[in-house]
């Protein structure tokens, strides 16, 4: 049961050596102890979903450690993490074999073999998700592979008119540069229409009408953008945030 309060009343009574969490729970803990004096956690991990930048950035200011973004499956543990560098996930290749089926730099099917599953071995299991390879080494030194990017579920993307798949990283960058808008959530409506849900810092019909205008100028010309301002946007049942909602 979520108890962001409780949450950061551990976090407040003593020094954590190690904090795990989901991205969105991370987000919780970071707005619940929000000024207070944390000791920051010597390590903190992000799993179970994309961690945006502007989560990154909450969670830093608020715990005073940076988060590792750690990516795996239930069914296979986790199998790529990021250094201290923060540029990018390098793959666990010693344990397991990672397939993307893009080349370098796009992104495309994520698949993976772990190698230490003797009594159910998994053979290039496709994750559902998308991923891309990076470009260049990781400046670290690690000669792992490096994967640039995890962008999460692959049907979670929105559908252009052209063919074109938009995933969060895109919404993020259209969203994440808006200083006013603290959340939101895309959800497709239908082939030309997308309803995206923002918690605005500020909010009023003024800054709802002006963010619909600069998102318009931005989006395919085919894709019509309403813009909803929320109290808040709950968590799915399974205490992830959905941050793009294909049609069903
Ligand atoms: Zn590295």
């Amino acid at each position: 049961m979520a108890d962001p309060a409780g949450w950061a009343r551990q976090l407040l009574r003593q020094r954590h050596a190690c904090v795990v969490a989901g991205a969105s729970t991370l987000e919780l803990l970071a707005e619940a102890v929000a000024g207070q004096p944390v000791r920051p956690p010597r390590v903190l991990i992000s799993d179970s979903e994309p961690l945006t930048p502007r989560t990154r950035a909450l969670v830093r200011e608020a715990l005073g450690t940076d988060p590792v973004d750690v990516y795996g499956l239930e069914e296979v543990s986790n199998f790529a993490w990021e250094c201290e560098q923060h540029a990018g996930l390098h793959v666990s290749a010693d344990s397991h074999v990672v397939e993307v089926e893009a080349p370098p730099g796009e992104a495309g099917p994520l698949r993976v073999t772990a190698l230490g599953m003797w009594t159910m071995p998994i053979i290039r299991y496709e994750t559902g998700d998308l991923a891309a390879w990076a470009t260049a080494p990781c400046s670290c030194g690690r000669t792992l592979p490096l994967l640039a990017a995890v962008h999460g579920r692959a049907v979670d993307s929105i559908s252009t008119g052209d063919g074109r798949k938009l995933l969060w990283p895109f919404f993020h960058e259209l969203l994440g540069a808006e200083a006013d808008v603290l959340c939101w959530q895309v959800r497709q409506q239908s082939r030309a229409q997308i309803l995206v849900r923002v918690v605005l810092q500020q909010p009023s019909t003024d800054a709802v009408a002006m963010l619909t205008a600069r998102l318009r100028r931005k989006l395919p010309p085919d894709l019509h953008v309403e813009i909803e301002a929320v109290a808040a946007i709950p968590l799915e049942a399974n205490g992830k945030r959905r941050l793009v909602i294909p049609l069903p």
